[in-house]
């Protein structure tokens, strides 16, 4: 039998604890230790009262969970979860769908269907790629370089998923030297590794340079996959993606772009032009769980080639009951087999944002990171390192490191924002990202307050 007081429990603490996120402290307020305390009894012989439980994690989650869903934490790029994602997230949750394939779950293939549509129109996509969603972007990268993968080899007369890469045609793999870290761990999982890849080198804001590009691909035979990028981790920068894009069909070459946030851009028109070209592309990885603000974890992978995400992708046994037809069976699209039926917040995000809401989101962030650098830059203590064409901003104190590192470590204690630090071209800077729904430009001025005030003492 249901217990509905537990479900009222547990949305009371929830509430409370979304209730309390915009004023608290950022940062967590209790240590491992305490944590520990907390959490660790000996597992019960009985098992204790389901109302009682609840509670104890609500204690702990109060103390140890880091506002990174609240309007003033601009580390990493984290995103927040807009309301009607976190109740779709309930539902998602009580539903408890197996979502692998279609007769598993009616409702979450279509769902997906529908999700998948959406996003491919408002960013702009080929209506016919193939999409699936993933945990984040790393498995997004993952997916599409699968693909990739069986593409190139398919090309080159070899089949992949049945002859594994030992004695396969050489792959080239083309990267930029500012490729994300996940781009590499999705190379090492695929059996291409990390050492042969050849690095481009990028200009002083993190972009691929295309004429080395150009040069290296001349130097090249063969199967080649080439890794760009919309939306530096640092930067915020764009990859000249048109450029690229032309070199890379030149070259007969398949190219990837990470946005796990960038690819946000193409929903804004005053930021769309940052990302030309990235429609020539085979291949985009990004993030919903970043910038369009449903709660973790949802990557999406998106593939021009949908028959060969398909390939690489597809599990298929006898007792699965696949459908032939029109039904769209997730394991299809995707490494994962049982999952929770992921596109169900993307859905509500973009239903309850509209075109125009995805827009607004990205815009505003984009304008507060600018009123960010505005703010701090009326400090003579204060450098701004990037131009800062999206939603990221890098800032140095008294150009130095140690100064850079002292400062960040006082805000972080502070707890007005949270933030933390990165190595740019071989100088120490504080990161910002802005990419919170919730945030407003008053948040903004409180923590560039909280900041520089960090930055006097
Ligand atoms: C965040 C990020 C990733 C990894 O995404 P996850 O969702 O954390 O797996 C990959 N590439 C870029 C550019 C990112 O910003």
């Amino acid at each position: 039998m249901i217990d509905e007081t537990l479900l009222d429990r547990a949305h009371r603490h929830a509430a409370d604890f979304l209730k309390k996120l915009p004023e608290r402290h950022v940062a967590a307020r209790a240590s491992r230790e305490e944590l520990l305390q907390g959490l660790s009894v000996s597992l019960p012989d009985q098992g204790d009262d389901a109302a009682k439980v609840l509670d104890a994690l609500a204690a702990q989650g109060e103390r140890g969970a880091i506002a990174s869903a609240g309007p003033r934490y601009f580390g990493f790029v984290i995103g927040g979860s807009l309301p009607v994602a976190v109740a779709a997230d309930w539902l998602t949750t009580a539903w408890d769908q197996n979502s692998g394939i279609y007769v598993t779950s009616p409702l979450s293939s279509v769902i997906e269907d529908v999700a998948r549509t959406w996003l491919l129109d408002l960013l702009g996509l080929p209506s016919d790629a193939g999409l699936g969603f993933v945990t984040g972007c790393q498995m997004a990268n993952f997916t599409c370089l699968g693909s990739a993968r069986h593409a190139v080899l398919r090309d080159a007369g070899w089949n992949v998923e049945e002859n594994g890469l030992a004695g396969s045609p050489n792959v080239n793999i083309v990267l930029s030297e500012e490729s994300h870290v996940t781009i590499h761990v999705a190379l090492r999982m695929l059996g291409f590794g990390t050492r042969g890849a050849i690095r481009v080198p990028a200009d002083e804001q993190g972009r691929m340079r295309a004429e080395a590009l150009k040069q290296t691909l001349e130097g090249l035979r063969g199967p080649t996959i080439v890794c760009a990028q919309a939306g530096n981790v640092n930067t915020g920068a764009f990859d000249p993606l048109e450029e690229i894009a032309k070199i890379a069909k030149d070259h007969k070459a398949w190219l990837h772009v990470d946005g796990a946030f960038g690819l946000w851009a193409r929903a804004s028109s005053t930021k769309r032009h940052l990302a030309n070209g990235i429609d020539h592309a085979d291949s985009w990885a990004t993030d919903a769980h970043k910038w369009l603000n449903v709660p973790y974890d949802c990557g999406v992978a998106i593939v021009r080639d949908a028959k060969a995400q398909r390939a690489s992708m597809t599990s298929t046994a006898p007792y699965l009951q696949q459908t032939s037809g029109v039904e769209r069976d997730a394991i299809d699209w995707v490494p994962e087999f049982s999952r929770r039926a992921r596109a169900v917040t993307v859905y509500a995000a973009l239903r309850a944002l509209g075109r125009k809401g995805v827009e607004e989101l990205v815009d505003r962030n984009c304008a507060q990171a600018r009123l960010f650098a505005d703010l701090l830059r009326k400090s003579k203590r204060v450098r701004i390192l990037n131009d800062v064409v999206l939603n990221q901003v890098l800032v140095r104190f008294d150009d130095s490191d140690e100064r850079t590192r002292e400062v960040i470590a006082r805000v972080q204690k502070d707890g007005t924002c949270w933030l933390a630090g990165t190595t740019w071209q071989g100088k120490g800077a504080m990161r910002i990202s802005v990419s919170n729904w919730a945030t407003t430009d008053r948040d903004v001025e409180r923590s560039s307050e909280a900041i520089l005030r960090c930055a006097e003492s």
